[in-house]
């Protein structure tokens, strides 16, 4: 096990963002991760355990938690027929390109996905209109007393970018079991090519971001397109907090143009919210979490800026 006491969490922050942590952790078995729990409860600091940060801004200044990350010792890989069973610390470009090399297909949709496999079951993440919930039998977790639990996919409780996984903070999603259908290599490849091709042409790749900051509300979808879309014909595209700014690719995007602080990119979400609820009548929820100087996890639209 590695700890690390005063850890600069820009060097992990897909935002390249935040302050710094009491601790940072890394784990390499279910016995490391029992005496993770150990030594933060010994120290009476709040232990968070994190994939790739690809969905987290921390707060600026220091922060009074202990990050714990999974190591190489969660990153197997066992393919039996249609099933895959993989450990939460794997990439999704690992885990599609293990599908392709099986002849397995229904998980192209998350090529691209800059996440491990335990946060995108956390988030329930997915793009295409598809979430990695279709293709889940089963997940393994342990929680803080180092009991093991074995959910199926019902007991997960998915929904649009919803799991069971956030309403347990005492648990750490350690692998899970996919099911997959047998089908062309070459097509999933081509298939994968493609997405990656769009993603690039409608995202901003060169600076630091989080993805996308809020989630599409199928009501407002309806009546009046996707966040992005409203975000931009507000005129939001470009505008700036100190270095956080609006994409000029795509609205629904932070960037980061250099030194942006975590107040910046929450005071952005914060007038893009009051703008759309302005003229839309719509309360923007954020996908984008925010972990607190006191090392509480938020949406970022419920921060206190
Ligand atoms: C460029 C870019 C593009 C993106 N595109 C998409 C997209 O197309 N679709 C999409 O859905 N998302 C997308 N995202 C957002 C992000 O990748 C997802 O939200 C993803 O699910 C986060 O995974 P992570 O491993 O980075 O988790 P983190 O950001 O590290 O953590 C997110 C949450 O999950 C929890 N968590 C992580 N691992 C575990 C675990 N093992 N056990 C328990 N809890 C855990 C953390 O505590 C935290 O609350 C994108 C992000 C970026 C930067």
């Amino acid at each position: 096990m590695k700890i690390i006491e005063n850890y600069n969490l820009q060097q992990i922050s897909f935002w390249k963002i935040g302050g710094v942590a009491k601790f940072y952790i890394e784990v390499d078995s279910a016995q490391e991760l029992n005496q993770a729990f150990s030594f933060t409860t010994s120290k009476s600091v709040k232990a968070i355990v994190i994939g790739n940060a690809t969905n987290l801004l921390f707060s600026d200044g220091l922060i009074d938690v202990a990050i714990i990350r999974l190591g190489v010792g969660f990153k197997n890989i066992n393919v039996c027929g249609d099933t895959i069973e993989i450990g939460a610390g794997v990439s999704c470009q690992k885990l599609v390109r293990v599908c392709q090399v099986n002849a397995l297909v229904g998980l192209e949709h998350i090529v691209g996905i800059p996440a491990t496999i335990g946060g995108l079951i956390y988030m329930n993440g997915g793009s295409q209109r598809k979430t990695i919930s279709e293709n889940v039998l089963s997940v393994t977790s342990i929680n803080d007393k180092g009991k093991m639990i074995v959910r199926t996919n019902k007991d997960c409780k998915f929904s649009y970018r919803k799991s069971i996984f956030q309403s347990k903070c005492d648990e750490v999603i350690i692998s899970a079991k996919f099911t997959l259908e047998r089908g062309s290599r070459n097509k999933s490849r081509k298939d994968c090519l493609q997405i990656l091709k769009d993603r690039n042409s409608k995202f901003p790749r060169k600076l630091p971001s989080c993805g996308s900051v809020f989630i599409s509300d199928p009501n407002m979808y309806n009546s009046f397109g996707p966040p992005g879309k409203i975000i931009e014909s507000l005129g939001f595209k470009g505008v700036s907090i100190g270095d956080a700014e609006v994409s000029k690719k795509h609205a629904n995007f932070i960037v980061n143009k250099g030194q942006a602080k975590a107040e910046d990119v929450l005071k952005l979400v914060v007038m893009i919210n009051d703008s759309v609820k302005e003229k839309y009548g719509f309360l923007m929820t954020s996908e984008g979490l925010y972990i607190n100087k006191a090392g509480e996890i938020t949406p970022l639209h419920l921060a206190e800026v």
